[in-house]
């Protein structure tokens, strides 16, 4: 098991700690686009997060942790299922100079109007039940600092992240407090010994630097920062990578797409060439599979779907 979600708690139960470690499930992330290294930095911290914050998931579905941004980065989206199966891309903006020492404000925040979304997608919908949407702006220099106010703004939970991405490795290390949990209030000394657990894991993670993330392993990471601490582990996680689209998909979205454009593609081309953002899988669809798409439905009206990310 190379990619794996650790978890641990401390021994009171007031602190949580986790850290996610991936090297396959990140490069499958690139294995089809070669990332600038800022950009490849921002995505892979991304990654890192969203597989953290996956762990945690209290609903069976996906959480998508979206930066769209109005410079140079268009979109960086993470998509991480609660069995800790993951996708990710990036969307840049052709017409805009990637700086070499672009930082996350000035890549994506350069008019002060990105966005951060955080998306909690049920897989069974019940019916009129949709997807949890929370939507903050672009606060924060780093990834970190972005989850970390979000964490704070919307779920009301301290929460402190070190991220780390190179070409070779996406890693992060979580620290959350846990809300008091009945049944250790009653407790006056154990309460009183531990009220500074949470400053006391932060003032010790505090030391990480993202170079020692990089080149640590998760387990050497852990005894170096908490061993005077007694910490709870729970069984390690496995993270894959995995990418769901399918041709199905691929035709649904066509169908949105509507039958004029699709027309207008073949009468080009000669066929509809897709290729998916997130895995780069080639999908192809010759006149006789076009004219199936909109067999029985052949006026069906184009939603406007641009500008959204393809999650097909
Ligand atoms: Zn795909």
């Amino acid at each position: 098991m190379t990619d794996t979600l650790k978890k641990y708690l401390f021994e009171d139960r007031q602190v949580k700690v986790q850290i996610a470690e991936l090297r396959d499930t990140w490069r499958h992330a690139q294995s089809h686009v070669q990332y600038p290294p800022t950009v490849r930095k921002l995505l892979g911290e991304l990654v890192a997060a969203a597989t953290l914050l996956a762990g945690n998931l209290k609903l069976d579905g996906s959480l998508v942790l979206q930066m769209h941004g109005d410079g140079p980065i268009s979109l960086l989206v993470v998509e991480c299922r609660g069995d800790l199966s993951l996708r990710a891309t990036v969307k840049l903006r052709e017409d805009h100079e990637l700086p070499e020492d672009g930082t996350l404000q000035s890549l994506l925040n350069t008019h002060g109007k990105g966005r951060f979304i955080v998306v909690l997608d049920p897989r069974d919908k019940l019916p009129g039940q949709t997807a949890y949407q929370g939507v903050v702006p672009l606060e924060g220099e780093t990834v970190a600092e972005v989850l970390e106010h979000y964490m704070l703004a919307s779920e009301q939970l301290d929460t402190r992240l070190w991220l780390a991405a190179d070409d070779a490795k996406a890693t992060g290390v979580l620290l959350q407090r846990l809300p008091g949990e009945g049944g250790h209030g009653t407790d006056t000394q154990l309460a009183s010994n531990d009220l500074d657990a949470w400053d006391r894991a932060c003032h010790l993670a505090g030391t990480l630097k993202a170079e020692e993330l990089l080149s640590t392993d998760s387990d050497t990471i852990i005894r170096r920062l908490f061993w005077e601490e007694s910490l709870l582990a729970f069984e390690p996680l496995p993270v894959r990578w995995h990418c769901p689209c399918s041709k199905q998909k691929v035709a649904d979205m066509l169908r949105m797409l509507g039958a004029k454009e699709v027309e207008s593609i073949l009468e080009e081309r000669g066929k509809v060439d897709v290729t998916c953002d997130f895995c780069g899988k080639p999908y192809s669809f010759d006149p006789v599979d076009c004219a199936e798409l909109f067999l029985g439905d052949p006026l069906k009206p184009a939603e406007d779907g641009s500008g959204t990310p393809t999650l097909h």
